[in-house]
């Protein structure tokens, strides 16, 4: 069995293996796409000390350095159940979409999430061209500029007003007949000059010129009528889902269905840690996983060496 087997390969998981197997024990990874959101990511200008990367190039870093120790990566490998030790200090069971079931002493979950989309024409061709899910990666990139921010709950209405205080001007399109963010966001919202509120609107297509956004198709839902808002960038904030449809029932969940961790990176299963973007941790950035993922390895292996025969 493994001593610390990591379940996904982003930041997360791979700050995960090198605290690990810098501790000399037995550690595996397992990853359905190695990198992770990282390659799904363009410009990345906010990886502290490094003033600018691209996402590919930093996923490649990721693997290096993860490869640079004795670490087994079972890449394109997707975990599908989560089996609880049957004692205390006993195996876990992670079992995989091929059948097989790996066993380890300690366990850490880092299978990240992934932006809900709005699934309309030009929103796959113009993504990472104009069509953004992060306003704190991509926002300064849209400085002058100018951008519709695609939902009214908290994070689109927060990233409204993020973005006004860098780009020219944004258009708030909320699905339903009003926003649903706090009404203490929404006021300062409304304070905003540089802030248009859509309601009651339907995204239909995001318009280019081939290779960048120039403008979002709005549907007024009352009356049926489209108009064109022409623009340069489009944050869709409609939710951020964690990869974490298989651990249901198993550990305990937020209300989001984000893994609930404590201080340390302990999840609700004794031996189970977990780190990153699947998990309550604030904030979804890189640096914020890689931390997460440092501090989950960790506490495993106080857990480790606190449960182990002598
Ligand atoms: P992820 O990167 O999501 O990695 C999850 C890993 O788990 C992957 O390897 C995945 O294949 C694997 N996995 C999932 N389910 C399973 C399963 N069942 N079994 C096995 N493996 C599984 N952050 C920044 O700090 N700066 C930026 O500029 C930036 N730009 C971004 C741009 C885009 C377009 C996107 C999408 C995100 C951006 N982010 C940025 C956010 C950043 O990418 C994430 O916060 C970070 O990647 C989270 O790391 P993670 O390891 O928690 O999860």
């Amino acid at each position: 069995p493994f001593d610390m087997l990591v379940v996904g390969g982003g930041p997360a998981g791979a700050a995960s293996a090198i605290y690990a197997a810098r501790k000399g024990i037995r550690t595996g990874v397992v990853a359905e796409r190695f990198g992770g959101q990282v390659l799904d990511t363009m410009a990345i200008e906010n990886f502290i000390s490094v003033s600018y990367t691209e996402g590919p190039k930093l996923a490649v870093a990721l693997e290096q350095h993860v490869r640079d120790y004795e670490v087994d990566i079972m890449n394109l490998q997707r975990a599908t159940k989560l089996v609880p030790a049957s004692e205390p200090g006993g195996l876990v069971g992670v079992e995989l979409e091929n059948g097989a079931t790996l066993l380890a002493r300690s366990v850490i979950l880092s299978t990240g999430a992934r932006w809900r989309q709005m699934n309309v024409p030009g929103e796959e061709q113009y993504r990472n061209k104009g069509v953004a899910y992060c306003p704190h990666c991509d926002g300064p990139l849209y400085k002058g500029k100018r951008v519709a921010v695609i939902g009214g709950g908290n994070s689109g209405v927060e990233a409204a007003i993020d973005l006004a205080g860098i780009v020219a001007h944004v258009t708030l399109v909320e699905f339903d007949s009003k926003l649903r963010a706090d009404e203490v966001l929404q006021r300062k919202l409304r304070s905003l000059p540089n802030v248009e509120i859509i309601v009651s609107g339907q995204t239909t297509e995001v318009l280019g010129d081939g290779s960048k956004v120039t403008g979002i198709v709005v549907k007024d839902r009352n009356s049926g009528a489209s108009r064109t808002v022409g623009l340069e960038g489009v944050f869709v904030q409609i939710g951020l889902l964690p990869n974490t449809e298989w651990l249901k029932g198993t550990l305990e969940l937020s209300k989001h269905g984000e893994i609930v961790i404590d201080d340390r990176g302990a999840t609700s299963v004794p031996g189970v840690f977990a780190a990153g973007d699947a998990t309550t941790v604030p904030y979804k950035q890189i640096v914020i996983a890689m931390g997460a993922g440092s501090t989950a390895a960790l506490s495993a292996f106080d857990h480790l060496i606190r449960t182990s025969a002598p």
